[in-house]
């Protein structure tokens, strides 16, 4: 394996501002193939940010992001983006698909549909192909049997999980998912991080920003603290939730479990 394979996402010093707010401040960080790293840090961090560059849905201002073999680098603006540049964006979008908070289920569309419809109007694949395989999907995450239902009809848990089904059903080699379950009533929780939790243990390679610290315990190999735009500390879960270095990371924590003291 060459070294360029080594790794499924690197980023290279990247900056990103919106107007006079600097977002991001020169974020490095690799990802190997399988391994799960959990995003973490405080409301306006950067971490929505940094996942969005990585998926092309931000423009970015300086360093480079690799996906897989694709590399791309910052645009340079007022300059028209060459060719070869806007390639590389675009190659390494098919490697990667996100999940929302929102669901972003089109909701007049079956649940069959939703799930299908990028494969037949992205992927074109011939109809009876792309059913098939969005029933596998569903079936994957445990929605066998709501094909012919509409997203209203079902609940927040199954909503996330039919747009799981939708990203994975498109074989992304990189699943990125920003607060997947933070819109859910606590008791739906649990069914979209089981789901997940056999991801990994599939070996897909995810970044995942959440503020579910249990389950970051649990599943990460890699834990990323994001803090005013920096990477503040970063390690495995052992290291990052019981022995932080950063009193930055010990406050967030702190809080974080005052904040769900009593909550189990
Ligand atoms: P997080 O996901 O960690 O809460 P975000 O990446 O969403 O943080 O936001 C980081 C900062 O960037 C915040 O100050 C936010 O207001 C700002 N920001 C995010 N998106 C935009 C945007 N499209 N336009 C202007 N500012 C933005
Ligand atoms: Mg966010």
């Amino acid at each position: 394996m060459s070294n360029k394979d080594t790794y499924a996402v690197q980023l290279h010093y990247l900056w990103k501002s919106f107007g006079d707010n600097t977002v991001l401040k020169g974020i490095d960080l690799k990802v190997k193939h399988k391994e799960v790293v959990c995003l973490i840090g405080g409301s306006g961090s950067g971490k929505s940010t940094m996942l969005r560059c990585i998926n092309s849905l931000e423009t970015f201002d300086e360093g480079k992001i690799s996906v897989g073999k694709e590399s791309f680098s910052a645009l340079e603006p007022g300059k028209k983006t060459s060719s070869r540049l806007q390639q590389a964006r675009f190659a390494s979008l098919k490697n990667v698909c996100m999940v929302f908070q929102q669901f972003n289920l089109w909701p007049h569309m079956t649940v069959l549909k939703n799930v299908m419809a990028p494969l037949t109007l992205v992927k074109k694949l011939p109809s009876k192909e792309a059913e098939e395989k969005a029933r596998f999907f569903l079936n994957k995450v445990g929605l066998s049997g709501k094909e012919d239902h509409y997203p209203a009809n079902l609940s927040g848990g199954q909503q996330q999980r039919v747009a799981i089904a939708r990203s994975l059903s498109m074989e992304p080699s990189i699943m990125l998912f920003d607060e997947p379950t933070s819109a859910l009533d606590p008791e739906l929780v649990g069914e979209v991080l089981t789901v997940m939790r056999d991801l990994a243990d599939e070996g897909m390679t995810m970044i995942i920003v959440t503020h579910e610290m249990g389950f970051a315990a649990q599943v990460a190999d890699k834990v990323v603290f994001l803090a005013d735009g920096i990477i503040e500390e970063e390690g495995p879960p052992s290291k990052v939730f019981e022995n932080p270095s950063s009193p930055r990371l010990k406050a967030f924590l702190s809080t974080w479990s005052e904040r769900n003291a009593g909550i189990n």
